[in-house]
């Protein structure tokens, strides 16, 4: 594959369907019947969750895994994660019997922690950031030769998750818009490149979390820009999108027509609608879609919106404090 992000093509993503089908099936596309009264629209929810993991993560890992050299997998894999990019690298790490080494921060929850180890991955903890476990993955490149598998900013990984967008031209090609939770941006520019390379037209409406979206800054900079982290329902959205950063930050310029950044009660709205309207289990970066979505519902009248639940990925007590508040 090309080097340059302006070469990636809807080819890529083809290729990236047909290399990781023998992995998974397609997700689901459910009609949300509860959004689509309150909004005067016909709003589709896209089923991340239903991969393996528990999250969209499976798609861009097992494209990028499944194309190293039979010398790379030998040597082994290391990746810098939030959490469910490393549960899709140690899941497949198992499938695939490649040894992976996941460095993570001191911020990520105890609860995927333990997944990591249980599908057998190596976990190393260290710092407080999502950058300190960057570097941490570019130590065990030099020093011991294990290939970087990127949550984001990588051709293969960004292709890998633009599947999704040739599934949704597949189940509802009236697509009109689609909203997708923005991190490091590669579902992003993934889905972006898919759809908008079909038809220009189609809306790409990105969400981020409030005083914590480096991708945000970054677009307003122009280059990386480093924000501090926070405690949030929505961990999934956290981190930096890399100062290195080749890849995601022009494609998300490329293709993002709107950012809506919402705030924790926000956050919570949605994970309730979705739990007590559609009994849909989302963690908090999953939801945010639907946040976006009730907080300015006059701006999707009419339109047909598939909004991508990326993940479940979620501790109990969360849940459950979730709807003792509301
Ligand atoms: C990774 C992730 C995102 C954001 O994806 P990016 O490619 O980093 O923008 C959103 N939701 C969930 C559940 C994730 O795991």
């Amino acid at each position: 594959m090309t080097n340059n992000s302006e070469q990636l093509t809807l080819r890529h993503l083809f290729e990236a369907k047909r290399r990781i089908q023998s992995l998974m099936k397609k997700s689901p596309l459910k009609k949300s019947h509860h959004l689509s009264e309150r909004l005067d629209a016909n709003v589709y929810v896209k089923m991340e969750m239903t991969n393996e993991i528990g999250a969209f993560k499976l798609r861009g890992a097992a494209n990028k895994m499944l194309a190293l050299t039979e010398m790379e997998k030998k040597r082994g894999i290391t990746t810098f994660s939030t959490g469910n990019h490393g549960l899709a690298i140690a899941f497949l790490a198992g499938v695939l019997g490649i040894r992976a080494v996941i460095c993570i921060s001191n911020r990520v929850p105890n609860a995927k922690v333990d997944s990591l180890k249980r599908l057998g991955a190596e976990v190393k903890v260290i710092g407080e950031s999502q950058d300190d476990a960057e570097n941490e993955c570019q130590r065990l490149k030099e020093q011991e030769g294990l290939t970087v598998i990127p949550p984001f900013d990588d051709p293969y990984v960004i292709a890998g998750q633009g599947t999704i967008a040739l599934e949704l031209m597949e189940d509802l090609p009236s697509i009109d818009q689609v909203v997708i939770p923005l991190s490091g941006g590669g579902l992003l520019s993934g889905i972006g490149l898919g759809l908008k390379e079909v038809d220009p037209s189609i809306g790409v409406k990105a969400v981020s979390i409030e005083g914590a979206s480096a991708m945000e800054k970054s677009l307003q900079a122009g280059k990386p820009v480093a924000v501090p982290e926070k405690t949030t329902l929505a961990d999934s959205l956290l981190g930096g999108i890399g100062q290195t950063n080749r890849y995601t930050l022009p494609l998300v310029k490329k293709y993002m027509d709107e950012l809506v950044l919402v705030n924790e009660e926000e956050i919570a709205e949605g994970m309730r609608f979705l739990l007590t309207k559609e009994k849909i289990i989302a963690e908090g970066a999953a939801a945010t879609g639907i946040s976006a979505l009730l907080k300015d519902a006059d701006s999707v009248k009419g339109q047909t919106i598939a909004v991508i639940l990326t993940g479940n990925n979620v501790a109990p007590d969360v849940l459950a404090s979730l709807l003792s508040e509301g």
